[in-house]
């Protein structure tokens, strides 16, 4: 078992092979022990113990070989494997936010409200905007509103369980999917991720930048598709922008 090992490299492969074949030629050449070969003179008996060794010596061949073998086709597997995760997550993921990219996001959707509809269960999405993204850009820069923007998504992902769904769906607009979450509760959490994400400290990113939130809820609906619940949450954060901003509307 120990030779044909995936673990064992080419360099222990070989050592074993040859250990064997040594102590087995040994044996041959040092017993004095009657052995049952047809192999009557001296002559006769080095040559069987030749083959012996050339047979024992091909094997070891491609014992290391085969076991070579094995372990870069082991290696390239899991090569194969890693880059098939990546190349999935780099399907699925936001490259800027590390949030679920928008057809991840409404793939999801779909998917929690066929789960909601099967469990009987309450399910809520939120469509969450920026406020005034427009002019942190032209204030700040393009790239510190790319860093509100990944920071906004690690505030958001350490403030969720892990039944949530996060995603990215366009600029600076999100989806936030609250499985087994009604009015009440849905509401509290939006405003809860509201207070953290107006409280943090955005100076860190530039001196003087503020950054607020605004959404928009909705609840499933018994006859809701994707489209029907994101449009009623977009109508909301409609109403949410036009009330003033940096708040939750349902
Ligand atoms: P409102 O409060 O009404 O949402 O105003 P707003 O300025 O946030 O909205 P608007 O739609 O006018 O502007 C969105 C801006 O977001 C415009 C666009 O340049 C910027 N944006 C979109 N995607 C990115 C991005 O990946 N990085 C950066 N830095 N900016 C982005
Ligand atoms: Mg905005
Ligand atoms: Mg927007």
């Amino acid at each position: 078992y120990g030779f044909s090992s995936l673990r064992s490299t080419p360099r222990q492969t070989a050592v074993a092979w040859t250990i064997a074949t040594v102590g087995v030629a040994a044996v041959f050449l040092l017993t004095d022990a009657p052995l049952a070969m047809p192999s009557g003179s001296y002559l006769e008996r080095f040559a069987t113990m030749l083959v012996f060794v050339l047979t024992l010596g091909r094997c070891m061949f491609l014992g290391m070989f085969s076991s070579s073998l094995r372990a870069s086709l082991y290696k390239s597997s899991v090569e194969l494997k890693r880059a098939y995760k990546r190349i999935e997550e780099l399907a699925e993921v936001d490259e800027l936010t590390g949030a679920l990219n928008r057809r991840s996001i409404m793939q999801t959707l779909s998917e929690e409200i066929a789960r909601a509809r099967r469990n009987n269960t309450s399910c809520t999405a939120a469509l969450i905007d920026l406020d005034w993204f427009k002019r942190i850009n032209d204030r700040f820069g393009h790239p510190a509103g790319d860093e509100v923007l990944r920071t906004f998504a690690i505030a958001m992902f350490a403030n969720i369980r892990t039944i949530d769904k996060f995603g990215r769906y366009g600029g600076e607009e999100f989806l936030l999917i609250l499985p087994e979450t009604a009015d009440g509760a849905a509401q509290r959490t939006l405003d809860r991720l509201r207070t953290i994400v107006a409280d943090l400290d955005w100076s860190a990113i530039s001196p003087g930048l503020v950054v607020t939130m605004s959404a928009g809820l909705a609840m499933l609906r018994p006859n809701d598709t994707p489209e029907t619940i994101l449009a009623r949450a977009d109508a909301a954060l409609y109403r949410a922008k036009d009330c003033g901003r940096n708040r939750v509307a349902v």
